[in-house]
This record gives structure tokens, sequence and C-alpha cells, in this order.
């Protein structure tokens, strides 16, 4: 291996710190050594903390309406062939009684935005799932709120938020939002959630339209300076409904890549091998799991709406049951020594409200 790629890595590794121009280069030099060194870099600090625990989040997608019009997604607004579903409070508390019993003590409310969901309904829902499963965590994934809105569902009980930058790029964000989102807004509600006390997630996808080794060199200098709890990233996968129906998928090779450099970034973060990695490859959340990432988030969403909420093509896991979904990740993550486990599976370095 080039010696300045090895060197570029011992110094992430024990100084968990790069420069733009490093990050840059550590991209765009890349070789199948590099990826080799870093991989088994991320798997002994990750070790270190987690042992050979994974852990497990129930991912409900509470909806499928969305105001948005973002270039990449499925469920755009403009996508007028898309059928529209949301699921209401009883039906949403079904899912959680549902995944309790299989074990999962995460629950992650995703959806597009849409106005339906307002601050009285997901207090109201929040408060109804931590009275049920107080030893549980709830998760929002529901896009851009106020400051006013963050505020109250936390003060209702939410305890995270992901919310994925995209890009850290603004011009790049202009390229795969409409002009009426905001780069500088998206990047402002992450600051107001950390600032409320959730524990937050940020995340780009891997492969998006006009993404560079620049681009990218920004998302990783954003996240070792905003140190989220929680990130998240996966290929982008084009869906055939949007106008990047043409444009090519991210690669396992460039997402396993950056799931072990995030982890020497972030040694305790909260990574996980996504459902998208696991559609563009048949192996890929196990292959993230061996470059890095920690968490993994099977479906919990009820069978009938699962096909409906398709932020790209031919997404993996709509057909099953929740319970099969469950045990199919377990076995997945056993067949390569690690092991799923049970409990809220908070940051090891981040506990509030544990135990
Ligand atoms: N509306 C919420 C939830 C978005 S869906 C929000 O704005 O945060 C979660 C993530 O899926 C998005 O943040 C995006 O990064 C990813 N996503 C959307 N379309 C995708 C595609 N075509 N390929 C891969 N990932 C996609």
């Amino acid at each position: 291996m080039a010696a300045d790629l090895e060197k570029l890595i011992r110094k992430l590794s024990s100084t968990h710190s790069l420069s733009f121009e490093e990050y840059a280069s550590l991209i765009s030099d890349r070789t199948p050594e590099a990826a080799e060194m870093l991989s088994a870099e991320a798997v002994r600090i990750r070790r270190q903390i987690y042992g050979n625990d994974v852990y497990v989040r129930g991912l409900i997608e509470i909806s499928s309406y969305c105001k948005n019009d973002c270039l990449y997604c499925g469920i755009r607004r403009s996508n007028t062939d898309a059928e529209r579903y949301r699921l209401t409070v009883d039906e949403i508390l079904e899912c959680c009684n549902e995944g309790y019993g299989l074990g999962f003590r995460t629950f992650v409310l995703q959806g597009g935005e849409d106005r339906y969901y307002t601050d009285e309904l997901l207090c109201n829902l929040i408060r109804k799932i931590k009275a049920a499963y107080p030893d549980c965590a709830v998760t929002l994934s529901l896009g851009e709120r106020g400051y006013d809105s963050f505020r109250r569902l936390y003060d209702a009980g939410a305890d995270r938020y992901l919310l994925r930058h995209e890009t850290a790029d603004s011009e790049h964000y202009g390229k795969l939002h409409p002009p009426e989102m905001s780069w500088e807004n998206r990047m402002q509600c992450l600051h107001d959630l950390r600032d409320i006390g959730y524990q937050v997630g940020c995340g780009f996808m891997v492969g998006s339209p006009y993404q560079t080794a620049h681009t990218l060199a920004k998302d990783l200098r954003f996240i070792e300076e905003f140190k989220p709890e929680m990130c998240g990233i996966g290929p982008f996968i084009p869906h055939h409904e949007t106008p990047f129906r043409s444009e090519s998928s991210g690669t396992t090779e460039l997402t396993c890549y950056l799931l072990s450099v995030l982890r020497l970034i972030n040694p305790p973060m909260l990574i996980p091998a996504t459902t998208a990695l696991g559609t563009i490859d048949p192996l890929g959340r196990e292959k993230g799991i061996q470059a890095g990432a920690n968490v993994v988030m099977p479906n919990l969403s009820p069978v009938r709406v699962r096909k409906k909420y398709e932020l790209y093509d031919n997404k993996i896991c709509t057909g099953e049951e929740s319970a099969q979904c469950r045990s199919c990740l377990s076995q997945r993550m056993q067949s390569i020594g690690y092991r799923v486990t049970v409990s809220r599976g908070d940051a090891k370095n981040f506990r509030k409200g544990e135990q």
C-alpha cells in the first residue's frame, strides 16, 4: 500500500481527526489494501467499546405523504404514481406492541414530511408509547420541523432524532433539492435538536449524483466537528419516478470504506448497516457490520404499507412479517459472529435516561 495512505489511516485511528485535504485523498486514492486496513482498525476499535453486540431498532414507516420534492426520493410530492398512506396512532401503537414482544427496545418513527402529524398528535403518540414501554427509546425521523416543535416532542418523551444532513456542501445540496429547500435550515435543525437535548443522528447517501471526494471530505469534516451520537449512511439508489432515474447507484465498496472511516472518526458512534446497503448487495448489511457499523434496523411497519414506502427501487424486506425480519437479521448477524442485543442501545458514552 502507498506509504502516504497507510500514514493517513494510522493518523485517523490514533487521533480521530484528519484535515479536509487528508480526507479527500483518503477517498480518492483508496485501494483494496487501504480498505482492508481501515476495516480491521474499525472493527478492533468497535470491539473495545461494543464487543460483538449489534443493536437493533424497530423501524416504523408512519407516512408516505411528503410535502417536499427531493430529487432523489421516491416519495417526493411530484411522484403522482406513488401510493400514499399514513398510519394512525392506534396502528403505530400496535406496531410497537408487536415490536416489544419481538425484543425491540427502540422504536424509530420515520416518514415523509406530512402535516397530518401535528405536534399535538405526535406528543400524544410519544406519551402513549413511553407510558406503555418505559424501558424503550423513541427515535423520530420526520424531517425538518421548527425549534418549538422539536422542543415539544422532546418534552413529550422523544429521545433521539435522525435527520441526515444529506451533504455538507451547500452547492451540492442545491443539486439534490428543489430551490425552496435550504441547506442552512437543515443544518440549523441539527443544531436545534442538539441544543434541546436529543441524541442526534446525521448522515448522507453514498454515490448521490454530483457527489465528489471533495463533498465527501466536507461530510467527514462536518461529522468530526458536530460529533453526532448516530450517523446513517447508505448507497444512493435511483427510483424510476424521479429525475435521477438514470443515475447509477452508490457502491458497496465505497459505502463500507466510509463506514470504517466513520467508526475511526468517532469510535462510540451508533452506525447502522442500512436497508439500502442490503438492497444493492445481498450481503450488504453483513459487510457493513464487518466494516464497522453496529446497528441494524429491521422493518416493523405493517406489511400492507411496506411497498408504498418506496424511497428507491427494489427495496428489500417489503414482503415479510416483522417477526421474520427480526429473526432473519439475528441469523445474519450470528452467521458473521455477532449478537443482536435486547436493550435500548444508547451510545456507550451517552447515557441520558438510561437505568
Ligand atoms: N423525511 C425524513 C425521512 C427521510 S427518509 C427526512 O427528511 O429526514 C430517510 C433517508 O432516506 C433520507 O434522509 C435519504 O438520505 C434516504 N433516501 C431517500 N431517497 C433515497 C434513495 N433514492 N436512495 C437511497 N437513500 C435514499
